[in-house]
């Protein structure tokens, strides 16, 4: 099972991502978690990532390109992976394609989690009084939202001319949203 969940900051796909990985055994590939980890080990890597991300822009096609691809080599990939957060831009996606083409492998679907604006910013919010990310104040999730509209929102459109789309009604409660992913992937 290969899937892309695909949604704006806040729509609950590092959670459903979560709750797949124990239903399917395979792991959640997030590129905000690894980053997020690079900056806690201070790598170079996350001393470069961290003010970048902070204010809520997008680090490199480059960067994460490149950490997609290591990971995607790792032997737990094996049984296949959930892609929660990359790709992010057209950009990325062209570039998760050449990585899948090289390995020989093919995408089952990109689940697209849909939100509305404004309870996504309350949702963030709350989640920052919890996760301490620098990046989950009211400014920043804004302009999060404004690149997820600009960059990110028109993979729905690449990934459907694939034929991969998936859509599911992301404001429903935790289980729901489970019960429709799992139900939109079996169909
Ligand atoms: P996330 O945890 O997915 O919300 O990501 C948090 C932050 O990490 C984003 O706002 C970006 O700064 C950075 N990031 C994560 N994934 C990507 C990606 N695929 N492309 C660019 N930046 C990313």
């Amino acid at each position: 099972m290969r899937l892309i969940l695909l949604g704006p900051p806040g729509a609950g796909k590092g959670t459903q991502a979560k709750i797949l990985v124990e239903a399917f055994g395979i792991p959640q590939l997030s590129t905000g978690d690894i980053l997020r980890s690079a900056i806690a080990e201070q790598t170079p890597l996350g001393i470069a990532a961290k003010e970048i991300m902070d204010r809520g822009d997008l680090v490199s096609n480059d960067i994460v390109n490149g950490i997609v691809s290591e990971r995607l080599d790792a032997e737990d990939c094996a049984p296949g992976f959930i892609l929660d957060g990359f790709p992010r831009t057209i950009g990325q996606a062209e570039a998760l394609d050449g990585m899948l083409r090289d390995k020989g492998i093919k995408l089952d679907a990109v689940i697209e989690m849909t939100a509305d604006a404004d309870v996504l910013v309350g949702r963030v919010i709350n989640r920052a009084k919890e996760s301490n990310r620098p990046d989950d104040s009211p400014e920043v999730i804004r302009k999060r939202l404004d690149i997820y509209k600009q960059d990110t929102a028109p993979l729905v459109e690449y990934y459907r001319k694939q034929g991969l789309v998936k859509t599911v009604d992301g404001m429903q409660p935790v289980d729901q949203v489970t019960a429709a992913i799992k139900g939109a992937i079996a169909r």
